[in-house]
């Protein structure tokens, strides 16, 4: 999408904030992205990326980036690593505005004990469990705790001994004292404050009780001045609660909460606890194989990130929930690396190809366009040779009616090089085609015969001799159904031939030059980037996506 277009995308939220700034209820705009550092990003956060940092950009506002560190027991530095790399990679600025949760503990505080002197807080002995069964239900309200009514003195001083780590973790919390018959459960006197007797990645061993979301959110948002505090629905029921805070505290500015669906997306599951499970349990090779649905995975499967952010802007933001086909994303990227990426040529099921009249040792370079959509990607050379490959589906003995392609006797283009016609089929003793001969026509150098037959099927080969061997990783959904994220029997679903590894492959020469991520169209297959651990005498290359069904049904489909 064209900055022309961006600066048109229109939604309910885009429209408040446009609003809020034409009536002067704001002057500046500040959003915040709040990623959990306790897994790698994904696709969902994506959306949650390009909205908040997207309207700061044409808003001419700020965004930060607010690690949500409440919680030591699952939290690393290695996630908060990869967090500000992928927004980077994102093309957003991750690193001007960083802020830590953390960072705001005493503030937090201060203002934990600031409700119990107003004895809007008290401190409770309950056990966890027991607060979960005094909490009611949707249809029944909650009990209220014995320990309720504590007075502010008593409160004060729990609360102080509780920071000093008297109690054992879970024996008392602190929670907000609002309402336990609310007909909204959020504000039946949720805890505030919890015991962990965890060292923190950033705080090391000064915390013993560490915050709730809900009460270090909105604060955390008020004290970075955020205006526009812009989260997933699940939220809507918090915003009462997000509200009561910033109303019965003594902050200085009142950001305001609105909510947005999720992106769900169909084939896979976007819940970093589901992702942990997955890369942990070695279903995947990390967090980043290609095939999960985290920033890092798509990076090294070769997505470029402006795909990444037109297939966000393309779904939009409502308040309505559904599921994005898996195929949407996938055209995406195909449309984005139809239009930049360069066309090589390689063989993933090799059958060799002698051409017998072809000189011996001859290496015949010749002109091929980089890239049909651009016109300033140049040509390059590629080298043709007496021996070499072609994909094994290309050709057939005893072909069909309407078969464009290699079969004995007929002649066949090869892309950019020459028609050739098949002479002759070698097998072995199991019937197994080991190669073909061909003659070709030495006046259809470029692959157009002077005389001007039409030859209608076009096939891609690389040359024997003058290529470079790689494996290919061919990659499908990770999961067979459509939702593998409901039940609890999603690991079930899992494609046992999501990988598919193609060893002895032949490619072009230029591609071993080519760079991790930079995707290249292989000709007739799909598009393909080099994958991260390739090493010169071991070059992986990774299928991005494969060619849209328009191109595969115009010509012929090879795999
Ligand atoms: P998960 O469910 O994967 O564990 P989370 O919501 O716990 O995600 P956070 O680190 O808290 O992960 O998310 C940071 C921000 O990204 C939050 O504002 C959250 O609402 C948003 N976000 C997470 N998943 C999605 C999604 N699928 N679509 C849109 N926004 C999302
Ligand atoms: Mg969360």
């Amino acid at each position: 999408m064209n900055e022309n277009t961006k600066k048109h995308l229109r939604d309910f939220i885009r429209d408040k904030i446009s609003t809020d700034l034409t009536e002067g209820i704001n002057d500046f705009i500040v959003t915040r992205f709040p990623p959990e550092p306790n897994g790698y990003l994904h696709i969902g956060h994506a959306k949650s990326i390009c909205l908040n940092f997207g309207v700061a950009e044409e808003f001419g506002g700020r965004c930060n980036l607010r690690f949500d560190d409440t919680n030591p027991t699952k939290e690393e530095q290695i996630y908060i690593d990869s967090i500000i790399k992928d927004v980077n990679w994102l093309g957003y600025d991750s690193e001007s505005n960083i802020h830590y949760t953390s960072d705001y503990f005493e503030q937090l505080y201060e203002w934990a004990t600031f409700l119990v002197n107003k004895k809007l807080a008290y401190v409770d002995d309950l056990t966890p469990e027991e607060i979960r069964n005094y909490r009611g239900t949707l249809t029944k309200p909650g009990t209220e705790s014995p320990f309720r009514n504590r007075s502010a003195e008593e409160n004060a001083d729990l609360l102080e001994r509780m920071r000093a780590g008297e109690f054992k973790d879970g024996e008392k919390s602190l929670r907000a004292k609002i309402d336990m018959a609310s007909p909204n459960i959020n504000l039946r006197d949720p805890v505030l404050y919890r015991i962990l007797s965890k060292a923190h990645p950033r705080t090391g061993d000064t915390w013993k009780i560490y915050p709730m979301y809900d009460f270090a959110h909105g604060q955390s948002d008020a004290i970075e001045d955020v205006t526009h505090s812009l989260c997933t629905l699940e939220f809507e029921d918090h915003r009462p609660l997000y509200e009561w805070f910033l109303e019965n505290l003594p902050v200085l500015s009142k950001p305001r909460q609105y909510e947005f669906s999720r992106l769900n997306l169909s084939h896979t599951v976007l819940s970093k606890r589901k992702l942990i499970k997955l890369v942990e349990d070695n279903f995947v090779l990390g967090w980043d194989d290609p095939r999960m649905p985290t920033i890092a995975g798509m990076r090294r499967r070769g997505v470029p990130p402006t795909a990444i952010k037109d297939f966000i802007e393309r779904i939009g933001v409502t308040k309505s929930d559904g599921i994005v086909e898996m195929s949407y994303l996938d055209n995406t990227i195909r449309e984005h690396l139809n239009q930049t990426s360069l066309r090589r040529m390689a063989v993933l099921d090799p059958l060799k190809v002698i051409i017998d009249n072809f000189p011996e040792d001859l290496e015949d370079k010749l002109e091929a366009i980089n890239n049909p959509n651009d016109e300033s990607a140049g040509t390059r050379e590629i080298s043709f040779s007496r021996e070499i490959y072609i994909e094994r589906s290309d050709f057939l003995e005893d072909p069909p009616n309407k078969y464009f392609r290699l079969a004995p006797g007929k002649e066949v283009r090869l892309r950019y090089a020459y028609l050739v016609t098949c002479t002759k089929v070698i097998k072995d003793s199991n019937g197994k085609i080991l190669e073909v001969h061909c003659l070709y026509d030495p006046e259809s150098r470029g692959g157009n015969a002077p005389d001007g037959r039409k030859v209608k099927g076009t096939i891609h080969w690389v040359s024997a001799q003058y290529s470079n061997k790689a494996n290919v990783n061919l990659y499908k959904n990770l999961f067979n159904s459509e939702m593998p994220d409901t039940g609890e029997d999603w690991l079930d679903n899992i494609n046992q031939d999501s990988l598919e590894v193609r060893e002895n492959c032949y490619i072009e020469k230029c591609l071993t030059n080519s760079t991790a991520g930079e995707t290249v169209q292989f000709e007739r297959l799909g598009y393909f980037c080099l994958d991260s651990s390739s090493e010169i005498n071991n070059i992986v290359f990774n299928r991005t996506v494969s060619l849209r069904d328009t191109w595969t049904k115009k010509t012929s489909k090879v795999n």
